[in-house]
């Protein structure tokens, strides 16, 4: 009899005798979503000889949102060899506009100013056209894809073999096995939500209403692939500049204000833009295309990222709020930190693939703080007087480019220079607060 996930992975192991019974496992490692985090795993594994199987719901190319990327994604890209593939679907993102009505001005951030000047741009996507490049090139280094198949049971019924139950459009469900498992289903979350170990984060909660449009003004010259962040009464909204022409909006903003709206999605997005002048101005002679689309966006993370023949990889495990456009970079990052892990399960001792897995979830976690203190305070008004009068003594300007850029995992010189941009940002909060009654976070003006 298969144990279920939760039995498996916390139970005793099986008895012997059902050991004796299973047959050997297909595959080696089969990976749950052909998102960048599912396609990295895939590839990478696939490229060192292992067998292994990617089941994808969709069918790509498939829409998804998160278009913009960061620079450190650029090597990793360089790495899967897709770097020239990417660049000629993209549009190269040089740095990030803020744009604060209540400072009335815009501030560009360079990536080139950053600490590391290696990689000074990025990439704005369509991420049917991205993920669809990642997912062929897992299968061009040999990893078997198979879509339309949507996964809706893992069992574990003895350590070393996993079982997938996989759902085919028809209705027809499919067993797959293999050693160990990578679940890389993003905000499906598949193990985390079967577990029940997925942890929301009640500081931080938000929904986005985003579309295309065209014939938006953007930016001159080098500037014209930036990301523009426009802060409003309620939030704040995306200003993504895709290659095709198109540019993508949309608005962040607290998930009740959201489902208050008396209107349709698409009006109330336009009401929304109509409450922002400086996004406005810049989108009077867009016309969006097709209708608006709304998603929830709670931040949220799993109460642990490994069992014994599994890993969570990408937003499968957490999920952080899209302020700094950081999402695809963890995924993929995580994905070659995954890749390693699941390299030491298959072929080193048990006592190696504890330590793999536990600094896995240690850089993994580290990664996911560096970002989030940054995102939970950005509505405030001293983080915001910060990032929109930059100032690079000691080189925190630099510093804090690189975490910008995506400089979030393992040792670095930044991290004592940030140490002190904390240190500042308490200090202007306090001051703040001498000054006057504390000014409320926008999202609540
Ligand atoms: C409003 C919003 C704006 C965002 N903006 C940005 C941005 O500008 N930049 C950025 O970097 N990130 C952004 N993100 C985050 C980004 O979209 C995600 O972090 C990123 O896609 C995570 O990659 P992933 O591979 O972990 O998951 P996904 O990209 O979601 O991939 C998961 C895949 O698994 C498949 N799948 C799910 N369940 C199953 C199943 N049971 N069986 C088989 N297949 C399954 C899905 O079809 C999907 O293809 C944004 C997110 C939101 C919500």
């Amino acid at each position: 009899m298969v144990q279920n996930l939760a039995q498996a992975a916390y139970a005793s192991p099986a008895p012997e005798a059902s050991h004796n019974a299973i047959t050997a496992p297909e595959y080696d490692v089969i990976v749950v979503g052909g998102g960048p985090a599912g396609s990295t795993v895939a590839t990478l594994l696939a490229d060192r000889g292992e067998r292994v199987l990617l089941l994808e719901k969709a069918h790509h190319p498939r829409f998804h949102i998160g278009e913009s990327l960061l620079p450190l994604n650029v090597p990793l890209l360089e790495q899967l060899g897709v770097k020239d593939a990417v660049e000629r679907v993209s549009m190269p993102k040089y740095g990030v506009e803020f744009v604060s009505p209540a400072h009335n001005k815009a501030m560009t951030l360079d990536f080139g100013q950053a600490w590391d000047k290696t990689y000074p741009y990025s990439y704005q996507v369509r991420r049917s056209e991205f993920d669809e490049i990642l997912l062929r090139n897992a299968q061009a280094k040999g990893a078997e894809v198979i879509e339309g198949i949507r996964v809706t049971d893992m069992a574990f019924p003895a350590p070393g073999h996993v079982v997938a139950t996989g759902r085919d459009e028809a209705g027809q469900d499919h067993r797959y096995t293999a050693r160990f498992m990578v679940d890389a289903s993003g905000r499906d979350t598949l193990m985390a939500s079967k577990m029940g170990i997925k942890q929301r984060n009640p500081r931080h909660k938000s929904a986005a209403v985003f579309a295309h449009f065209e014939g938006a003004h953007r930016l001159a010259d080098k500037a014209e692939g930036n990301i523009s962040v426009f802060w409003f009464a309620h939030g704040w909204f995306w200003f993504i500049p895709l290659a095709d022409g198109t540019t993508s909006i949309g608005a962040v903003c607290p998930p009740e204000f959201i489902k208050a709206r008396k209107t349709d999605t698409t009006s109330f997005l336009h009401s929304l833009i109509a409450m922002a002048p400086a996004l406005a101005a810049r989108l009077a002679d867009a016309t969006m295309v097709g209708e608006a689309q709304a998603t929830g966006n709670y931040s949220y993370r799993a109460e642990r990222i490994s069992g014994p023949d599994f890993l969570m990889v990408g937003d499968s495990f957490a999920f952080i709020d899209p302020v700094f456009s950081s999402g695809v970079y963890l995924a993929m990052k995580g994905g070659f930190l995954a890749a390693d892990v699941v390299g030491t399960c298959l072929h080193g001792t048990a006592a190696q693939a504890e330590r793999a897995k536990r600094h896995y979830a240690t850089d993994v976690s580290k990664s996911l703080s560096r970002f989030s203190w940054y995102i939970y305070r950005m509505t405030r008004p001293a983080m915001r007087d910060l990032f929109m009068n930059p100032r690079n003594f000691f080189r925190i300007q630099e510093a804090l480019l690189s975490l910008l850029s995506g400089d979030v995992f393992g040792p670095s010189p930044i991290r004592p220079r940030l140490m002190l941009f904390q240190g500042i940002y308490f200090i202007k909060t306090l001051a703040l607060r001498w000054a006057g009654p504390a000014p409320l976070p926008l999202s609540k003006v």
